[in-house]
């Protein structure tokens, strides 16, 4: 989901069930990473070497599909969201250039949960199942897809780019006591900038998406990228995706193993225009 934008509290460790507040630029890093991800852990190859032995009961994980109860019919809500607008915001160092990162490799694949029922809302919320990232990310997304070709798995997008109305829609759709799951649209979400991916490993030989501890947008302990339970096998797969990433700039945040933020987030505002009014966007460009 997306309460990604919640900052860590000094001293207080990250409640895992009950994530609280959601504040983007209140909280400083000490380095290119997001509030709220966690430092970079071993490395590829550091990681590859702690194969554990195949297991022949790959278990799905145990917590289910998390899904709220909406406060309104999807239609009622969409229209509510209709008029509102994104919170002014400071410049940006550079102006937003979305990419599809299947257009870059087709070989990534494709679960765009956002765009289907299968979601917390049970709704779908996205006309098209398409994923968008800011080039910088979506060129390194592609390099940490290959890294991953030699252990027989590629990555599994979820959700890149996300519209502000989306955000705002999540809010409005979540009741009070669960919208500390959501991000807060009064300071937006990363996934508004480009800068943000929802993503997990599948099979090449296969297609299939592999076990991880949690299930996408699970909102249980075993989403934390460094929880010790589950299989020895998903676990692997978690820590070799997350270290695949990081080692591509980018960093997981500590409450979702399968969110991750790419070190120039910062550097891009936050946008809410439609899948289809960034091809329209391409399209008037190119024909300059
Ligand atoms: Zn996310």
């Amino acid at each position: 989901m997306h309460a990604e934008d919640m900052p860590k509290s000094d001293g207080i460790k990250f409640p895992l069930a009950a994530p609280a507040l959601t504040i983007l630029a209140a909280c400083g890093a000490t380095d290119d990473r997001a509030p709220g991800t966690l430092p970079h852990g071993p490395d590829l190859q550091t990681v590859a070497a702690r194969r554990p032995p195949a297991d022949d009961a790959d278990p799905p994980p145990k917590d289910g599909a998390y899904r709220v109860q909406l406060t309104a019919e999807i239609a009622v809500l969409r229209e509510r969201c209709k008029g509102a607008v994104p919170p002014q915001q400071p410049a940006t160092a550079r102006a937003p250039d979305l990419v599809e990162p299947t257009q870059l490799d087709p070989s990534l694949k494709l679960d765009v949960r956002y765009a289907t029922t299968d979601n917390f809302l049970s709704a779908r919320v996205y006309d098209e199942a398409r994923v968008f990232l800011q080039r910088p990310a979506a060129e390194a997304l592609v390099r940490a897809h290959e890294s991953l070709r030699s252990f027989g798995m590629g990555l599994l997008l979820h959700d890149g780019y996300r519209p502000w109305r989306v955000t705002k829609l999540f809010w409005e759709a979540t009741p009070l006591a669960q919208r500390d799951f959501v991000a807060d649209p009064s300071s937006g979400s990363r996934h508004n900038r480009g800068g943000a991916i929802d993503l997990s490993l599948f099979d090449l030989a296969t297609g299939r998406a592999l076990f991880m501890p949690s299930g996408f947008d699970a909102f249980t302990e075993a989403a934390h990228p460094e929880f010790a339970g589950g299989t020895p096998m998903q676990r692997w797969r978690r820590d070799l995706l997350r270290a695949a990433m990081e080692a591509q700039g980018f960093s997981v945040y500590d409450g979702e193993w399968w969110h991750f933020d790419h070190a120039t987030w910062q550097q891009y505002p936050l946008l809410d225009v439609t899948f289809a009014e960034i091809d329209a966007t391409r399209r008037q460009s190119n024909s300059k």
